[in-house]
């Protein structure tokens, strides 16, 4: 998830709170899921009677400030809004920010003066930060298994295979945009193909930017958000090519194989390429979803991740700052039901619910032909209290384990953790090729703004 604000500096608070006696609903992970040296502070969180804040903030209080003192105003703790529980609420209370994935990318290049950046989040956010961060200051994941499964359909070994095939064909007339949501390989190669990052607030400003320059453009990762791109910007449709699901053919084949749909043909009257990728939390979203609750009085905002069919049918669509603004901005007596990430739409109900407005999410529906009920983003709650007060504690007494540093140009095997971390000259080349793709962003959303 992404917004663009490039004047984005210091976060203000969110405005979450966390009321006394209300769980802290973070469900436990097994504890061979932890990292030998997160394992003693699991255990320590898993014996704990319950998970109330009056248990749970003693016990993270004796990890977590002896390290805020040892660093003081050199460190910074970072968390996403999708992130599962009250971890955010958590993040918070220890004086970090919340935001979105764009906002706390800058947040290294605009506070020099931290030095130890810790990010509750998934994978791709915290390298963000590790590009734009200054020389001096180190970026660490509390948990690196925590990955984004959009992005991990878009590992750069899966798409370069099929970048090198297409800038082949197509040489200087083929630009690739990258969202937010890849890795610093892919930022790096949208730099180098003279293309940009984008996010999904700013993503119709890059593609409409590309095809003024007369660009084929290769939309990475996300299929779903290319796709509502192309609508918004009245493109036509019939002219996007989709690349196979990674999923069932990594990069396999060739374009000449016939495994692509409508085959080179297809490719080469496409004004947009896009790759197959896409978030499974957003995917579930249907017309059908959205009429059931529009029958109902509801008004239906969605995020650009979501079908083209979905988004089409909605009363609004637009990224996560778009729609944590709409849901503050109700007034008493509205309905809203929101199709986004469940933890977020979670703690936006929570909030509104204060001044009478009503939210819900938009698979949470009882009936039982639709068989769903909200879809958080597991892969990122993986970021639970133990990672964070383990991570603290470990970074206080010198003992954090590399894995947990997260260095631009590294691609993460979310399974094991194994990082592939590049040589010095390599990771130079990146960080150029990566930040000329978000600085590109950056100048295309400011002189539209
Ligand atoms: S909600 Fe989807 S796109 Fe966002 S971090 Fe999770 S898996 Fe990735």
């Amino acid at each position: 998830m992404a917004h663009a604000n490039p004047s984005t500096g210091p976060l203000p608070p969110s405005g979450l709170t966390l009321e006394p006696g209300m769980p802290i609903c973070q469900t436990d992970l097994p504890l061979d899921w932890y990292q030998d040296e997160f394992k003693p502070y699991a255990e320590e969180y898993q014996a704990l009677p319950d998970r109330t804040p009056e248990t749970v903030f003693p016990w993270l209080d004796r990890h977590v400030r002896p390290a805020l003192d040892h660093f003081g105003d050199s460190l910074l703790l970072l968390a996403h809004y999708y992130m599962g529980g009250e971890i955010v609420k958590l993040i918070e209370r220890y004086g970090g920010a919340v935001s979105d994935s764009y906002a706390l990318a800058l947040q290294a290049a605009h506070n020099p003066e931290k030095k130890i950046i810790v990010e509750s989040a998934v994978h791709f956010m915290a390298e963000a930060v590790s590009i734009l961060a200054h020389d001096d200051q180190q970026v660490w994941i509390t948990n690196p298994k925590a990955g984004c499964t959009m992005e991990m359909l878009a590992k750069d070994h899966m798409v370069m295979p099929i970048a090198d095939q297409l800038i082949e064909r197509y040489g200087d007339d083929i630009m690739v945009i990258a969202y937010m949501n890849t890795s610093g390989r892919l930022k790096a190669l949208a730099g180098a193909t003279g293309g940009a990052a984008c996010t999904s607030s700013n993503a119709h400003l890059v593609v409409d930017w590309a095809r003024k320059q007369n660009k084929k453009v290769l939309f990475v990762p996300d299929q779903h958000l290319g796709r509502n791109t192309a609508w918004k910007l009245g493109m036509d449709l019939n002219k996007l090519a989709t690349l196979p699901d990674p999923q069932v053919h990594g990069a396999g084949y060739s374009l000449t194989d016939g495994t692509i749909d409508g085959g080179v043909e297809a490719l080469d009257k496409a004004e947009m390429i896009l790759w197959g990728a896409y978030c499974g939390v957003h995917t579930i979203f249907s017309t059908a979803m959205v009429s059931w609750w529009q029958a109902r009085g509801w008004k239906v905002l969605v995020h650009p991740e979501s079908p083209l069919e979905a988004v089409q049918a909605a009363d609004g669509a637009g990224s996560t700052d778009y729609l944590w603004k709409a849901a503050m901005a109700a007034r008493r007596g509205d309905k809203i039901v929101i199709g986004t990430e469940g933890h977020f739409v979670r703690n936006a109900a929570a909030e509104a619910s204060k001044r009478g407005v009503k939210i819900k999410h938009l698979a949470d529906i009882p009936d039982p032909r639709f068989g769903m009920a909200s879809c958080g983003c597991a892969t990122m709650s993986r970021n639970d209290p133990p990672h964070l007060a383990g991570m603290l504690d470990l970074l206080r007494r010198g003992e954090a384990p590399d894995i947990n540093r997260v260095i631009a140009g590294d691609s993460v095997d979310e399974i094991t953790a194994r990082r592939d971390r590049l040589s010095g000259e390599e990771q130079a080349e990146l960080i150029r090729d990566a930040k000329l793709s978000l600085e590109r962003m950056i100048s295309i959303t400011e002189a539209n703004s």
